[in-house]
């Protein structure tokens, strides 16, 4: 289940392939990609599924030494962990759009707020098109160009668009992005202005997912980054995991909340912090990692409950879009590592979702799109149920940007008062 773009170098050789040979150091420090199921590992190519059990691909390393000191001297984005990723150690040669190394910021109103005693808010807001996609598309990007790849896609539930669609222009390479036609304005324009080939399917996220895999196995040369090319493209959320544990000063915090849209990004979280700690780079320490979801979209946090590993697909409904997957690829995964760390799986309803973001924005000046409100929501409700333990230290990642989802609390703000401009007006309005 792969191909596509050209054949790993050894296979390129069998079958006497003309083809671009892939150069070597292409993948970084990468040795494979191993099946998380069985463990068998394939070449380093654009294969995601095994070929022997069909479980996921991921990126295995052989690792080198690598200290704080080194990281540190770094350029300030994901590049300062690149040989921690599967790139090359040339890659800030290439034209990408250098995400990360997002601010992490003491939330103390927040946290007095629903009575957290240090909690810290991981804003990916900031990114280059702002949210925290730009960090798997710039790992994604690098693959495709190693790959020699002709067409840079990807089927997205919108922000995931916006990154293929910059990263694409700036790479100067043909790019294809598939979105449900649905989707919020702001976030169809947010991927046009990049590139002429914005493609709306009349459909949900799961369908446009489905086209996009149909195309993959009909085209050559095209990489779907979160398809074809996922195994490298999963690596970028590692990213946001060592960035956390870097500003805490070389640590890992004692519980982390994630939203979950495919579990990807919980998943490769709990990567890093694993990685760093067999790396020497922190000290071991128990964590707890909690997922996020909205109810109209819950299939994980269902399950959770439920007590099962049995997720069943669901078709989604709610505001939270970039969270709406109903058939989450890595969410059995999620259930491991939320039940395995001690943390869980909560969702709240599409208003809680709208609280959540006034929240944010009104106790620390941060305007989050629905899926961090959804984040922030599910923070309060998992310490109001005592999930949570608000004396342990606990970051909340925002994902994404609060202008691109302008509609969901367009009519829960406002001008408090319409006034003639003249100073008698304004005391008579009563607004202060
Ligand atoms: C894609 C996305 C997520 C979730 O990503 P997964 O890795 O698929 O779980 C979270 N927040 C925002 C804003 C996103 O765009
Ligand atoms: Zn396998």
């Amino acid at each position: 289940m792969s191909t596509v773009l050209h054949e790993t170098t050894t296979a390129a050789a069998s079958t006497g392939s003309t083809r671009k040979r892939l150069r070597e150091g292409a993948f970084g420090h990468a040795r494979a990609l191993a099946c998380r199921e069985c463990g068998h590992e394939v070449e380093l190519g654009p294969s995601y599924a095994c070929p022997e059990c069909f479980g996921p691909l991921e990126v295995a390393y052989d690792f080198p030494t690598v200290t704080r000191e080194e990281i540190a001297a770094g350029p300030a984005n994901i590049w300062r962990y690149k040989a921690l990723l599967p790139v090359p150690s040339d890659i800030e040669q290439s034209p990408n759009t250098e995400p990360g190394f997002t601010r992490l910021l003491q939330a103390h109103n927040l946290g007095r707020e629903l009575g957290i005693d240090t909690l810290w808010v991981k804003d990916d807001s900031t990114n280059p098109t702002n949210s925290f996609k730009d960090r798997v598309v710039a790992c994604a990007l690098s693959a495709a160009r190693e790959l020699d790849a002709k067409v840079f896609a990807c089927p997205s539930t919108g922000n995931l668009a916006n990154a293929v669609a910059a990263a694409g222009a700036r790479a100067g390479m043909k790019t294809v992005v598939f979105i449900p036609s649905n989707l919020e304005k702001p976030k169809q324009v947010n991927s046009a202005v990049y590139t002429d080939h914005l493609v709306a399917v009349d459909g949900n996220y799961d369908d446009v997912n489905k086209l996009a895999s149909e195309i993959a196995g009909e085209e050559e040369g095209w990489a779907f980054v979160n398809v074809n090319v996922r195994p490298f493209y999963a690596e970028g959320s590692k990213t946001l995991g060592y960035e956390i544990a870097e500003q805490l000063g070389w640590r890992l915090p004692d519980q982390v909340v994630i939203p979950v849209a495919s579990g990807s990004q919980l998943t490769k979280v709990d990567k890093a912090f694993r990685e760093l700690v067999a790396l020497g780079l922190v000290e071991d320490k128990p964590y707890k990692v909690f997922g996020a979801q909205a109810t109209g979209c819950s299939p994980v946090s269902v399950a959770y409950k439920a007590g099962t590993d049995a997720i069943r697909p669901v078709k989604p409904d709610t505001i939270a879009k970039s969270l709406a997957i109903g058939n989450p690829a890595d969410g059995i995964y999620v259930l491991d590592i939320c039940r395995r760390s001690g943390g869980a799986v909560e969702d709240i309803s599409d208003d809680e979702v709208r609280d959540g973001i006034l929240l944010l924005a009104r106790t620390e000046g941060i305007f989050t799109e629905t899926a961090g409100g959804t984040t922030v929501g599910v923070l309060k409700k998992l310490v109001e149920t005592g999930q949570l333990d608000p004396t342990l230290e606990t970051v909340v990642i925002n994902t994404g940007m609060g202008l691109k989802t302008l509609d969901a609390v367009a009519d829960r703000v406002g001008p408090a008062a319409t006034i003639a401009p003249s100073y008698d007006a304004f005391v008579a309005s009563g607004v202060l």
